[in-house]
């Protein structure tokens, strides 16, 4: 069968989801490989370099549906692109079900497979597969160079002939995926970082990287906890005001806020109030990753940079993964490898898309004519 990789078509996303790499692995799987014309030039990929590992490259969008079997993106599909869907191929791609339930209900219609990127359960035996964690880990990098390129300061602590320099302080609002990553960063760059969290088995995580758990007067120093598998939960309105409390304490000393908190199936929380940054120092910056949820801080604008009264940058970009196309590219495009991997159990070029499979069965959203969104809840954990 053939694998083939669509150019994204949406405006300033330079991902691609099939690098020659990947390509070359999908070769060992028995898959021959095609890509839609320039689909890699917004990640330095040239079709040259695709055709010097052995995948042919076609013209359009409809010449690269009809010569694959497995058609791979990143962005969810435009109308358009089901439309070059028919009975028996299969999309992947991150697919959104629970927000694209035309796109899905055009899919089936058009009788296509589709398995979402983002349903992958995320288990530990799926955690090859699990994009919305790559993608994650690269805006919570990338978070921390983007503070750092509308800091006007040094990161780390200097003491040099022309004067000493204090180490920047970072605080991290959230510490998932994203978090992580950008305590990682913010760390290694030299600054001193804190990192505050819902959930308090983090703490260990976040002091073993090197930076400060921010606790909570609360009952003995013990964070809410208000969560459930991992994920957060509704924090209740006592402990909200603790938290806030302790932000509006921190906000003068801090220098660069990074938020991503999260709680499934919501809108971002409001932290990072306008009086916090009314009372940060001019110069510092805050990059919020829950942007596109509606933003964590009050004066983020999704997809843009604002500068506050008093001389705040608050950045509300939404496509961080993609301003390191190469590095997502390379990422996601093993994502998916992985999850072929999964679906070739005979190495042999053939798809078996085996519904028995938890992690199939999960990412699987659209299946011969059904939809199969929602998934039964896993077996195995
Ligand atoms: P997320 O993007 O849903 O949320 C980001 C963080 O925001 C979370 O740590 C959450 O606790 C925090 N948060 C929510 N409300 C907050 C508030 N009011 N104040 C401060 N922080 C708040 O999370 P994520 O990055 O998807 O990770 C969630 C969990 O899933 C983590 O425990 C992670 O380790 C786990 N995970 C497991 C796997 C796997 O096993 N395959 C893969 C990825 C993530």
């Amino acid at each position: 069968a053939k694998i083939g990789a669509l150019r994204e078509r949406a405006t300033g996303e330079a991902r691609v989801a099939m690098t020659p790499e990947s390509a070359g692995q999908l070769a060992k799987l028995g898959y021959g490989c095609v890509v839609e014309a320039g689909a890699g030039l917004g990640a330095g990929i040239s079709d040259d370099a695709y055709r010097a590992a052995g995948v042919t490259v076609v013209e359009d969008a409809a010449a690269l549906a009809a010569a694959s079997d497995v058609v791979v993106k990143v962005r969810p599909p435009t109308t358009g692109e089901i439309d070059l869907l028919s009975p028996g191929k299969t999309l992947i791609s991150f697919f959104y079900p629970g927000q694209n339930g035309e796109l899905l209900e055009q899919a089936r219609a058009k009788g296509a497979n589709v398995i979402a990127m983002d349903m992958v359960p995320r288990i530990s035996r799926a955690q090859k597969m699990d994009a919305l964690s790559s993608m994650a880990n690269i805006a919570g990098y990338r978070a921390v160079i983007e503070a750092g390129n509308n800091f006007g300061r040094f990161f780390t602590g200097q003491i040099t002939a022309a004067g000493k320099v204090p180490p920047a302080k970072v605080l991290v609002i959230g510490a998932g995926v994203a978090g992580l990553a950008a305590i990682g960063v913010a760390v290694s760059l030299g600054a001193q970082t804190y990192a505050f969290d819902v959930r308090p088995e983090v703490a260990e995580q976040i002091e073993s990287m090197g930076a400060e758990f921010v606790y909570l007067d609360f009952d003995g120093g013990v964070q809410d906890g208000a969560a459930t598998g991992g994920y957060a939960a509704p924090s209740s309105p006592e402990f909200r005001e603790k938290q806030l409390a302790k932000f509006r304490e921190l906000a003068p000393q801090v220098d660069i806020v990074i938020t991503t908190a999260l709680i499934p199936g919501r809108d971002a929380p409001k932290l990072w109030l306008a009086d916090m940054v009314a009372a940060m120092k001019p110069g510092s910056v805050v990059v919020d990753l829950a942007a596109e949820r509606g933003g964590n801080c009050d004066l983020t604008v999704a997809d843009q940079k604002v500068v506050s009264d008093n001389g705040v940058t608050v950045i509300g970009y939404t496509d961080f993964p993609s301003r390191m196309a190469a590095q997502s590219s390379a990422l996601y495009s093993t994502n998916i490898r992985h999850m072929l991997t999964d679906l070739t159990p005979g190495k042999d070029g053939k798809v078996v898309h085996n519904m028995e499979d938890d992690v199939i069965r999960g990412a699987t959203v659209a299946f011969e004519g059904a939809i199969t969104y929602p998934p039964p809840p896993p077996r195995i954990a």
